[in-house]
């Protein structure tokens, strides 16, 4: 994949044309060992000095390039947060009372009722007209990075009131923007949402935009359980990304009890491994997690999603015990298999 400036997305500033290079350094004040007229018996000296001034100097250009000519659209999702040249900051408004929202400082993450709205302020210094701000919703896990985050077949029906009068190209969207002049976009399969941002009104320092969910995370044939987070991206009017925040969502039936139970997942995961039938003794040692016996099963499943749900959660699981583990070697193989069998 290829930016505007026609360099690879990965190798920029290695790709630079030495005459843009040459400048570069001058501009910034710089100027290589093999440019500079020095005499033989200072080389070594220069050399390791400025050797190092040019690692620095090269880290900072590619550090700022970087924030300038990321792809906006690539296959699989960026996730890495960046504040930028704008210093972009997303927090959440105060929590009201209707608890229809809670927000887990422990795991960083929003538990929300669908249809509700998730009141957010984004802030970027100094506050100029003329961004965007676009939000996309990606699966955390890296096993699922690439699959579009769409509403389920039952919250996508036309015969669904909630679809009603809705733009077709709307429907399909998980995440909705109460500002009237979003945008509604799919890109590679991807959705996203794109919003203006003007700046901030008088005796304001942030900009509030709400947002809303049209579709669960326990919906089987949509996230099906598979954990998600909101991507933030600023961008200018030619969608060059200028910084990127997240935050992980679940939207869910009952906020406050789900965010109970991923807390008490998180802080009580190691006990609760010792505590499950996981362990049986080998030889002396007791070993976590490691039941190694393989079990063939043939079940027929009614429904293409409900098959490939049944294979996701069987490697699912796998995932998780050989990253617990540390037995990736011993879970890969089947692991695979498992790859093999979904269409
Ligand atoms: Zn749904």
């Amino acid at each position: 994949m290829t930016t505007t400036n026609g360099y690879s997305d990965s190798q920029e500033s290695d790709l630079l044309p030495e005459e843009d290079y040459k400048l570069l350094m001058k501009d910034i004040g710089f100027v290589p060992y093999w440019l500079q007229d020095i005499t033989e018996e200072k080389m070594e000296e220069k050399y390791n000095l400025t050797q190092q001034q040019y690692m620095q100097e090269e880290k900072e250009i590619k550090e700022e390039e970087g924030q300038y000519f990321h792809e906006p659209d690539p296959a699989i999702p960026v996730k890495e947060e960046f504040a930028g040249p704008y210093n972009f900051q997303v927090s959440l408004a105060n929590q009201d009372s209707s608890k229809h929202w809670v927000y887990s400082q422990v795991l960083k993450k929003v538990f929300i009722n669908m249809e509700e709205t998730l009141p957010l302020r984004f802030k970027w210094e100094p506050p100029e007209d003329g961004f965007v701000l676009r939000t996309a919703m990606v699966f955390s896990l890296d096993q699922y990075a690439s699959d579009p985050v769409r509403r389920c077949h039952n919250h996508m029906a036309p015969n669904n009131p909630c679809n009603r009068d809705v733009d077709p190209r709307v429907i399909k969207h998980v995440v909705r923007c109460t500002h009237h002049l979003t945008m509604y976009e799919e890109r590679n399969e991807h959705l996203s949402i794109v919003t203006p941002l003007n700046r901030p009104q008088p005796g304001s320092q942030y900009v509030p935009i709400c947002l809303k969910f049209l579709c669960k995370n326990s919906c089987p044939s949509g996230m099906n359980r598979r954990p998600t987070e909101l991507i933030f991206t600023l961008e200018d009017r030619n969608r060059r990304i200028l910084g990127r925040r997240r935050l992980p969502v679940r939207v869910c039936s009952c906020p406050k009890r789900d965010k109970k139970k991923e807390e008490a997942e998180v802080s009580e995961n190691q006990p609760d491994i010792k505590k499950r039938k996981l362990c049986i003794p080998v030889g002396k040692k007791m070993m976590p997690s490691c039941d190694t016996h393989v079990f063939n099963v043939q079940l027929n499943i009614v429904g293409k999603e409900n098959y490939l749900a049944v294979l996701k959660y069987a490697y699912d699981i796998m995932a998780g015990q050989a990253a617990r583990t540390g037995q990736l070697d011993f879970f890969k193989p089947y692991m695979d298999d498992i790859l093999r069998k979904a269409p």
